[in-house]
């Protein structure tokens, strides 16, 4: 994108598995947020996750539940330098501490990015869905990844064309935000 790593200032982490995290290391100036859950769960030293992706120290900012929500659901508000309203709103389940990240923008326009919470779109519709085995193999808590779900239906129906959701392994949805 020719941003150079020491403009980047914010990283907003939905969770901390090896794919999602890999690049971190290219920005160690930026501020890393977390869910302190997902922290606490990435310090337990739990096997998904791999300690030299984090050997550079990142520089965590650590947010916990305080009561906030977002569109009726729990959330945590994120302050950053260029005003940008950020949250981290619970998808627990795919890990203990995974989190979707609502980017209000200047725009008026909203971005959800799901992270994990589903790894293809198709989950939402269809509950016997070929990559479903795939979710429950690799989730930390099964109920809390069907709650999560619904969450997102419920967002969904609320804010429709609206907002921009995007999950990280739907290729076509990485496309369709690509033809932008
Ligand atoms: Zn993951």
């Amino acid at each position: 994108m020719n941003i150079d790593g020491d403009q980047v200032t914010d990283i907003v982490l939905t969770h901390a598995d090896p794919d999602h995290v890999g690049g971190l290391a290219d920005f160690p100036n930026a501020n890393v947020h977390i869910a302190v859950e997902e922290l606490h769960a990435l310090e337990s030293g739990a096997i998904r996750y791999c300690p030299t992706q984090f050997e550079h120290e990142p520089k965590f900012v650590v947010h916990s539940g305080r009561g906030e929500s977002w569109q009726g659901h729990p959330a945590r508000s994120i302050e950053v330098c260029n005003g940008l309203r950020l949250y981290l709103i619970e998808l627990f389940g795919h890990t203990l501490g995974h989190c979707g990240v609502i980017i209000e923008r200047h725009d008026a326009t909203t971005i959800f990015h799901v992270g994990d919470a589903y790894y293809l779109r198709g989950e939402l519709d269809d509950p016997h869905h070929p990559v479903t085995e795939l979710a429950e193999a690799r989730a930390e808590n099964n109920d809390q990844r069907l709650a999560s779900l619904d969450v997102i239906r419920d967002i969904r129906s609320k804010l429709g064309d609206q907002i921009t959701m995007t999950g990280y392994h739907d290729l076509s949805e990485f496309e369709a935000l690509a033809m932008r």
